[in-house]
């Protein structure tokens, strides 16, 4: 059956990314995504150039107004609010329906808020979209006292961002330190170093009650400590926005499920982004991830399979972080089993890479490395055994290790 109509609800990173592909691959059909929020945007930048005011609005944007008219891509504005399955299509919030011969399901998350008392007040900020970001910047100046809890990647960039506007900052984590799923132990501690150095307050607990005081709010720890602040931000994860799927049947643990095609547990229903989590035809649950790269590998994906063309192959996955003016990137698994090879310079770490008993390399992470993981990346993919005496020198640049 030819498809002649496809809607894409959700107009972030990935749902934008199937779009852009259906069209470069030669799909001529109907084809609208549907997102509340407008035109696509980038999200990495809210926490960095956008909230210091580097870009504005219009230079996040993933591809101006005239692109969609151009490519025929009509933006919807408005929000899905149930999915129908027959006929397949979505019904909005003003009540009108939309059929489709094929849905893409591309709502990201939400922030996940901190489970405690006083974690769901309305004064208690977090970051997922642009109006996120602006009402964070508003209260972002000389002096203000900022309690961030969540030390992870968006946390820590907002604190370092927030010094930036002359802010006191308080970072909050139960764990010392963060990160080390993503960057391995040393370069987590490194990292996590770097907000002391940098004038930022860290205190290693976990709170268990927010309050609002005369001016500000009351972060209470479980330990009996508390931090007395202007403005609280919580940074601790997402939720996947799974509900329509959930709701319409599809199958949903921690994130709708999809095989290596993208394609949800309905034949005609596909999902993306950071929603998505893969099931693999041996029934292995893979992780969900949350990053930028996965966003528009799984577009990608999705609309290559929709046309039924080969699915494009990705390699190691790949995410990158901001703070305190270094660049954190990391590619595959630093968690897999095996043992953690450092190279360092002066004595600091630089790079961290996991190798596995058979000596494969698994993950790197690097700080101010792009190169050094753009070359793991390769090593990974390609499964090149590499010395661990070579791999640990800093002498040696890593790409001739990748031949
Ligand atoms: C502040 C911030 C900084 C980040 N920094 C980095 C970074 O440095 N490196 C990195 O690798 N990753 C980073 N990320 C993660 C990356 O941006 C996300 O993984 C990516 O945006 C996911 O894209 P998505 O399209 O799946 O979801 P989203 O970008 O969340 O888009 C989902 C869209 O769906 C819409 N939607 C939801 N429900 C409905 C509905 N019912 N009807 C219609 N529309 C709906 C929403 O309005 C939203 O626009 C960052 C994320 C944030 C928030």
């Amino acid at each position: 059956m030819s498809i002649d109509s496809i809607l894409i609800i959700g107009g972030g990173l990935a749902g934008f990314t199937v779009a852009q592909n259906l069209r470069t691959r030669g799909y001529t059909g109907q084809l609208s995504i549907i997102d509340p929020e407008g035109i696509p945007y980038d999200r990495p930048p809210l926490s960095k150039g956008y909230l210091l005011g580097d870009k504005d609005a219009l230079g996040i944007e993933l591809a101006p107004a005239a692109w969609f008219a151009e490519h025929e891509v009509t933006l919807v504005s408005s929000t899905v609010r149930e999915l129908l399955i027959e006929p397949l299509g979505v019904e909005l919030s003003d009540g009108s329906q939309l059929l489709a011969d094929r849905l893409v399901l591309a709502t990201g998350g939400t922030a996940r808020p901190l489970p405690v008392d006083g974690g769901d007040l309305d004064t208690v900020l977090v970051l997922r979209n642009r109006d996120d970001a602006d009402a964070l910047r508003a209260k972002l100046r000389p002096g203000v006292r900022l309690a961030i809890i969540g030390a992870g990647l968006i946390g820590a960039e907002v604190a370092s961002s927030a010094l930036h506007f002359g802010a006191q900052v308080t970072l909050i984590d139960p764990v010392d330190p963060p990160l080390v799923p993503a960057v391995g132990e040393e370069l987590a501690k490194r990292l996590h170093e770097m907000h002391t150095q940098a004038g930022i307050t860290l205190i290693n607990g976990a709170p268990n009650r927010i309050s609002r005081t005369v001016d500000g709010h009351l972060v209470e720890l479980q330990d009996g400590s508390s931090v007395e602040c202007d403005e609280v931000l919580v940074g601790i994860g997402i939720i996947p926005n799974a509900e329509l799927a959930q709701a319409a049947g599809l199958a949903n643990e921690n994130g709708v499920l999809v095989d290596e095609s993208q394609k949800t547990s309905h034949p005609f229903i596909y999902a993306v982004g950071d929603v998505a989590r893969v099931k693999t035809s041996d029934g292995t649950l893979l992780r969900r991830a949350e990053h930028w790269e996965h966003a528009m590998n799984t577009g990608a994906t999705a609309a290559a399979a929709l046309l039924g063309q080969e699915l494009p192959v990705h390699g190691a996955s790949w995410f990158w972080s901001d703070r305190h003016g270094t660049h954190v990137e990391g590619t595959g698994d630093m968690n897999a089993p095996g043992k953690t090879i450092l190279r360092s310079i002066e004595g600091q770490p630089m790079a961290a890479f996991r190798v596995d008993d058979s000596g494969a390399m698994q993950g790197a992470a690097a700080i101010d490395g792009g190169l050094t993981i753009r070359a793991a990346r390769r090593i990974i993919d390609k499964g090149i055994v590499v010395d661990p005496e070579q791999l640990a020198d800093p002498g040696i640049p890593l790409k001739k290790l990748a031949r």
